[in-house]
C-alpha cells in the first residue's frame, strides 16, 4: 500500500500486507521460533531464531512505526513496563535521567527502586512545568528526560515541543509516554521527541485481552540499537499469537479511539455540573490547568480517561464505585469496556494520588448509559 493513504486507511488493513504464498487477505500467524538456513550456509529469509525477530511480529510493528510516523520503526515488547524499562536498561551506570514526578505508578517505583539498583541518577519534575524541568536538567549529565502527557490520573499535560528542546540542548533524548494520548491524539516525533512508548495493552489493542508494549524511534542511532540488543539479549520480544491479537485489534483502532474520546468529553461536561461532583479533571474542559497546551498538542479530541473528585471524600468515592453497574470496577485502561477505579487504593502508600479520586476509563458503550450509571451511583453513595 502507498503511504500516501491517510493514516486511518493504512491501519484498517494493517497496511494492506496479504500472504503471497495463498493469496489469503489476512496474513498467517507465523509461530516457529526457528527458521531454514540456506545449503550455502546463509539465511536468506534474514530470519534466524525467534527470540530477536518474528514476521507476525514485525508486521505489527510496521503498523505502530507508521502510526507513530517512526523512521526508526517500531519495537514491541512483552509488556509496557518491558517497553520502558528497556529505554533505561539501555543507558550507562551513572546516567542521570529526569522523569515527571505525576506519571504511571508502576514505572515511578521501579525508576526508584530497580533503576537506581541499576546505577542510574532518577530525578524527578514537574514536567508540566518547563522552568522546573529547566531546572532538574543537569546538562551533559542527563541523558534521558522521561515525560507521560497526559498523565496519570491527573491528566496534567506536558510541552512536548518545549521538552524536547530543553533535552535537547541539555545533551539528553527525549521520550514520551504517550499511552494515554494515543497516535490518533498526539505525535510526539513530529514534535521533538526521540523516542514514543505505549502501553499496547491499552488502547492500541483496545480488548483487554493483550499484554504488550511498543517503542517508536526517531533515529536509528546507537540508542535504538541498544534498546533492540535489551531486548533481544534480555528476551522481551512480544509473543506472536499477542502480536497477532494486537494487530487485529489495531484495525479498529482509529474508529474506537475516536469514538472513545468524544464520550469522554461529554461524561466531563456532564459531570462537570453533578451536585455530587468537586471536581472534574479531563483536559479538554477549558478549566482544566492543561487545556490550552492540550488544545495545541492534541487533535482529534483529548483522550478516553478522565478523573472526578467525588463529594465526601474517599469513602464516597469508594462507595460509589462500589454501587456502578454498567461501568467495570477494575485497574487499567482503554479497552472497549468503561472502566471506573478507586485510584489511590490500587497505588497504596505514599501515592500522590487523591484519595476522593476515581479514574474513569470510557469505553464504547451508549454515552447516557454510562452518564446515568454513574449518576446513580454517586447518589446511592450517599444515601
Ligand atoms: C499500563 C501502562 C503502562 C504499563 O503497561 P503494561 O503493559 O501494564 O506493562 C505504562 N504507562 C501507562 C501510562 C500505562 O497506562
Amino acid at each position: 500500500m502507498t503511504n500516501s493513504w491517510a493514516k486511518a486507511s493504512l491501519v484498517a488493513q494493517a497496511m494492506g500486507r496479504t500472504d503471497a504464498a495463498t493469496q489469503a487477505v489476512i496474513p498467517p500467524l507465523h509461530l516457529s521460533t526457528t527458521y531454514l538456513r540456506d545449503p550455502d550456509n546463509a539465511y536468506s529469509s534474514s530470519y534466524v531464531y525467534g527470540r530477536p525477530d518474528n514476521a507476525t511480529v514485525r508486521d505489527t510493528e510496521a503498523v505502530i512505526a507508521m502510526l507513530e510516523e517512526a523512521k526508526a520503526g517500531a519495537l514491541l515488547f512483552s509488556s509496557g513496563m518491558a517497553a520502558a524499562t528497556a529505554c533505561f536498561q539501555a543507558l550507562q551506570p551513572g546516567d542521570h535521567v529526569v522523569a515527571s514526578s505525576v506519571m504511571y505508578w508502576s514505572l515511578r517505583n521501579w525508576l526508584r527502586t530497580e533503576a537506581t539498583r541499576w546505577g542510574l541518577h532518577v530525578d524527578f519534575a514537574e514536567t508540566n512545568d518547563l522552568d522546573r524541568l529547566k531546572a532538574t536538567v543537569q546538562p551533559g549529565r542527563t541523558k534521558l528526560v522521561w515525560v507521560e502527557t497526559p498523565s496519570n490520573p491527573l491528566w496534567t499535560v506536558t510541552d512536548i515541543a518545549g521538552a524536547a528542546e530543553i533535552a535537547h540542548a541539555a545533551g539528553a533524548r527525549l521520550a514520551v509516554d504517550s499511552t494515554c494520548a494515543s497516535p490518533v491524539h498526539t505525535r510526539p516525533l513530529a514534535l521533538g521527541a526521540d523516542i514514543v512508548m505505549h502501553a499496547a495493552t491499552k488502547i492500541l489493542n483496545g480488548h483487554s485481552d493483550v499484554i504488550a508494549g511498543a517503542l517508536a524511534g526517531a533515529e536509528r542511532d546507537d540508542y535504538w540499537a541498544r534498546i533492540e540488543t535489551v531486548r533481544r539479549s534480555g528476551g522481551a520480544i512480544l509473543g506472536p499469537f499477542e502480536a497477532y491479537l494486537l494487530q487485529r485489534g489495531l484495525k479498529t483502532f482509529f474508529v474506537r479511539a475516536t469514538a472513545q474520546a468524544k464520550s469522554a468529553q461529554a461524561l466531563a461536561e456532564r459531570l462537570t455540573s453533578h451536585p455530587r461532583v468537586a471536581r472534574v479533571l479531563y483536559p479538554g474542559l477549558p478549566q482544566h490547568p492543561g487545556h490550552d497546551l492540550a488544545a495545541r498538542q492534541m487533535e482529534n479530541g483529548f483522550g478516553f480517561m478522565l478523573s472526578v473528585q467525588v463529594q465526601g471524600g474517599e469513602v464516597a468515592a469508594v462507595a460509589t464505585a462500589a454501587h456502578v453497574e454498567l461501568w467495570k470496577r477494575a485497574t487499567s485502561l482503554g479497552g472497549v469496556e468503561s472502566l471506573i477505579e478507586h485510584r489511590a487504593s490500587i497505588e497504596g502508600p505514599g501515592t500522590p494520588c487523591p484519595a476522593d479520586l476515581l479514574r474513569l476509563s470510557t469505553g464504547l458503550e451508549a454515552v447516557d448509559d454510562l452518564y446515568d450509571d454513574l449518576d446513580r451511583a454517586l447518589n446511592a453513595a450517599h444515601r
